[in-house]
């Protein structure tokens, strides 16, 4: 029970690797925050399978790309709780297509949900992890934020831009006790590679060192240990948690 009462905030908690983190912290003994934007139903349902094993959970709504929301949706956690310990900005979204063919729109949406929504997020908890002297941010971002991916500007765009974040944002919170770091997942076993047809999959599977796409619990157990004293001497980190694809 490394968390025992600590209070995390998990965005996009209401399914894949979110979820995996939101269970994950629940059972290292954290209260945990379930962030969702479209799917009410499925984030409360990961509420009731946290408490079914003994933690404790609730689901908050809060579209990360609003600014406003997002304040909300901090100020509401320390009026309840009175102290946020652990953010992980999980929340994302892709929409693919080659560079000569994204949109303005399309490029914009990523941007605001995977950057921005790392930066109002952060923003608004700082403020109170400074007061409390004490807290651990960990923003998800990816390989391809690295590596880079063809069709994925604006994701991979984006991906580098939380990396770069997390390290600024590191810098600047040192000295109040506040850790930032990143980790960035390979290919995982979500609905956001579940689109992906088998072909490419077996194509993906033949660049990992370890030979098969990775599981939202794996990525999870970086976090919790990112998130946890165990880490305590460990900032402005970008993990990898992706069977080798990226060394
Ligand atoms: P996923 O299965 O598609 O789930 C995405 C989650 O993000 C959902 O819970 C969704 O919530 C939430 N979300 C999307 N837009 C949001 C918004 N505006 N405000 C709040 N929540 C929002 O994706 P995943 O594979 O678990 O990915 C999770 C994170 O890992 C993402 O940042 C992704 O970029 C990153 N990642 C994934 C992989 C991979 O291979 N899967 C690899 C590298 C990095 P609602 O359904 O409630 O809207």
């Amino acid at each position: 029970m490394m968390l025992k009462e600590k209070i995390a905030v998990v965005t996009g908690a209401s399914r894949g690797i979110g979820k995996a983190i939101a269970l994950e912290l629940a059972q290292a003994g954290a209260y945990v925050i379930v962030n969702y934007n479209g799917s009410k139903e499925r984030a409360e349902k990961v509420v009731s399978e946290i408490e079914q094993k003994g933690g404790k959970a609730e689901a908050v709504w809060c579209n990360v790309s609003d600014g406003a929301a997002c304040e909300a949706m901090i100020r509401q956690v320390i009026e309840v709780h009175k102290k946020i310990d652990i953010l992980v900005n999980n929340a994302g979204i892709t929409k693919d297509s080659l560079l000569m063919r994204m949109s303005e729109a399309d490029f914009d949406r990523v941007l605001d949900t995977n950057l921005k929504g790392t930066f109002f997020t952060m923003h608004y908890a700082a403020r109170y992890m400074m007061k409390q002297r004490s807290g651990a941010i960990v923003n998800i971002s990816s390989v391809v934020g690295v590596s880079g991916n063809a069709g994925q500007v604006n994701y991979a765009a984006s991906k580098a831009g939380v990396i770069g974040m997390t390290k600024s944002a590191a810098k600047e919170l040192a000295s109040r006790g506040i850790r930032v770091n990143a980790v960035a997942p390979g290919f995982i076993d979500t609905e956001m590679t579940q689109s992906l047809k088998e072909k490419v999959i077996t194509e993906l599977a033949k660049q990992i060192p370890l030979g098969h796409l990775g599981k939202a619990a794996q990525v999870a157990k970086a976090v919790r240990f990112l998130a946890s004293d165990d880490a305590d001497y460990i900032t402005g980190q970008v993990l990898c948690v992706d069977g080798g694809m990226v060394m």
